[in-house]
């Protein structure tokens, strides 16, 4: 492993306690030991003894190096509400509009056209987004959001761990933090 210098601790430059993050990850299990006390069965009035038992999972290290989480993603739906609410605004005022103009004898063209420059802005105080959000634009965020969670989630996948400086890096670069702080070295630009 001597030709890959890269992976050295930037902080120790030492090689010896590195590990890849993947693999503390997906390997490293704790298991705990707690005594169960079983009940009295039933009809009966001994006590059985305590039974040991173990319980594992991931590591507290492991925990920390897990990769990072998919993020959540806006949803199409939520922009065609605002859609919707604008629709019905419009609808509502329509009607109200026209059945009390029709009998004070205002014209209905004139009602349409004072409706249609009124709704956007009720439909603005029912809902904040006044108009309605672009699908495109929710679209092309949800996949640059998912392009960068995809990018950070291929850096983690090169992070190493040294296990005596406790410091998280990704191999070949300088820079070296804690596990909680994995994030920032994970969605850095690199460009
Ligand atoms: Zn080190």
């Amino acid at each position: 492993m001597n030709e890959e210098p890269y992976l050295n601790c930037p902080i120790c430059k030492q090689i010896d306690l590195v590990r890849k993050a993947r693999a503390i990850y997906e390997t490293d299990f704790s298991t705990t030991e707690y005594t169960e006390i079983l009940p009295t069965p039933p009809g009966t009035n001994w006590a059985p003894l305590p039974v040991s038992r173990q319980s594992g999972g991931p590591s507290f290290l492991a925990r920390r190096l897990s990769p990072p989480p998919k993020p959540t993603l806006k949803t199409e739906t939520s922009a065609s509400a605002g859609y919707v609410t604008w629709l019905l605004t419009a609808a509502v005022g329509f009607i109200i509009l026209f059945s009390s103009s029709s009998a004070s004898g205002a014209s209905p063209a004139l009602v349409c056209l004072g409706l249609f420059l009124v709704s956007p802005i009720i439909a603005s105080i029912v809902q904040k987004n006044s108009v309605p959000q672009n699908i495109e634009q929710i679209k092309k965020e949800n996949k640059d959001t998912l392009e960068r969670w995809q990018r950070a989630l291929h850096r983690w996948d090169q992070c190493y761990y040294c296990g005596r400086d406790g410091v998280v890096f990704i191999r070949g670069e300088s820079n070296a933090v804690s596990p909680e702080m994995m994030p920032t070295i994970l969605y850095q630009s690199t460009t």
